[in-house]
């Protein structure tokens, strides 16, 4: 069963309770619609709860004899940090060696989405998109690595601007050193 559509309402409600406490006027003119719109915002931007990867890639699953490696690179990434809200960033890099199941390559980025539209820390992300992809096409090897840079420490705590944090997850084959070395050179 899907969730609910969160609660505009009570949603809006929580801001303005937000913009109290942190010492805002929420009457002021440039606030009096903020908190509607930070409800559709959130719950554009954690949309990935009410999706599952079935779902985004209805049905678009074919038969292929091909066993190549495909790649969908520089995919980007729109998330959120679970610990603290804010949002991290960057691209990813999809592979998988099929077989005998493809699937529609922009369903590959959805599928991304999917994961990412949810809170989420970017190792688990970075796993999860590998295990959907698996799953689906029952490939015999999968590769997914992400870069991103987390606003969470670039304006607050470490403070550090320019630091990129890179996760990978290889399944089945992409373990192998020999197809591990062409992904990672493919995509980089
Ligand atoms: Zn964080």
């Amino acid at each position: 069963m899907q969730p609910k559509e969160p609660n505009q309402v009570r949603i809006a409600a929580l801001v303005r309770d937000l913009l109290i406490e942190l010492g805002e006027d929420p009457d002021r003119e440039g606030l009096l619609k903020t908190p509607e719109r930070v409800a559709r915002s959130l719950t554009y931007l954690t949309h990935g709860y009410r999706t599952t990867p079935q779902e985004v890639l209805n049905g678009a699953v074919f038969e292929s004899t091909a066993n190549n490696m495909v790649i969908v690179r520089d995919i980007e990434i729109y998330s959120m940090c679970e610990h603290h809200m804010l949002p991290f960033y960057g691209r990813c890099h999809v592979g998988y060696i099929a077989n005998g199941h493809v699937i529609g390559l922009s369903k590959i980025a959805r599928i991304v989405d999917c994961f990412a539209r949810r809170l989420q820390i970017q190792e688990r992300l970075t796993e999860e998109i590998a295990a959907a992809i698996q799953e689906i096409t029952g490939a015999e090897g999968v590769g997914v690595v992400m870069s991103c840079a987390h606003l969470c420490m670039m304006m607050r705590g470490v403070e550090k601007q320019n630091a990129v944090t890179v996760t990978s997850s290889l399944l089945g084959s992409f373990r192998d050193t020999a197809v591990r070395a062409e992904f990672m050179s493919l995509v980089r």
